[in-house]
């Protein structure tokens, strides 16, 4: 295992970034584990050192700009371009649709480096390259601190950490058939 891994694992349960409990998933599948990335990416000084070790695998591909996706991707990806000395722009939905706005632009020169702070089922991340890609710059590479499922991309895809994500369709789960409630994110932490 990857001493970037390591610390990660350990920053985020210190953090109190993993949640157990009765989790739906956006996918609208339920979960007993949680990752709020919030822990993280609140904290400046527990961000750095996870975007530094992204700038630095990225670095030697030369990424003239770094992507990412509103709302958690934008502030990691904030982070890996202060280590590259690049820009950092990021998609956000209008109409449900991925867009670029407030004057991001990308050119066929570009050599992008898309960021996502955890790669849950790739869908926000597919998103995100094709809106890089329609505009004809070049995706060098993704890169998350988590990963959950191994995601079927088209680039290189780098995460610091691989968390399998342990999930059951909403009318199969035990907590469901246990009669558990569902528990809110934002109440309840491990470790
Ligand atoms: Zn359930």
């Amino acid at each position: 295992m990857k001493a970037a891994q390591l610390d990660l694992e350990r920053t985020l349960l210190e953090a109190g970034a993993l949640l157990e409990g009765h989790f739906a998933l956006s996918s609208g599948r339920h979960s007993d584990r949680f990752i709020q990335k919030f822990r993280i990416l609140e904290d400046p000084s527990l961000l750095d050192s996870p975007a530094r070790a992204i700038a630095e695998h990225f670095r030697p591909l030369r990424p003239s700009v770094v992507v990412s996706a509103a709302v958690g991707g934008i502030l990691l990806g904030y982070e890996v371009a202060r280590h590259l000395g690049t820009t950092a722009i990021f998609t956000e939905k209008v109409n449900g649709v991925p867009t670029l706005r407030r004057g991001f632009t990308l050119t066929a020169s570009d050599r992008a480096l898309v960021v996502e702070d955890v790669i849950t089922t790739g869908l926000s991340v597919r998103e995100t390259l094709d809106v890089v890609l329609s505009l004809g710059a070049r995706v060098i590479g993704v890169g998350a601190m988590v990963i959950r499922e191994a995601a079927t991309l088209p680039v290189p895809v780098y995460a610091l950490l691989e968390m399998p994500l342990r999930s059951y369709p909403s009318h199969d789960c035990p907590r469901c058939a246990a009669g558990e409630p569902l528990t809110d994110p934002g109440s309840r932490r491990v470790g």
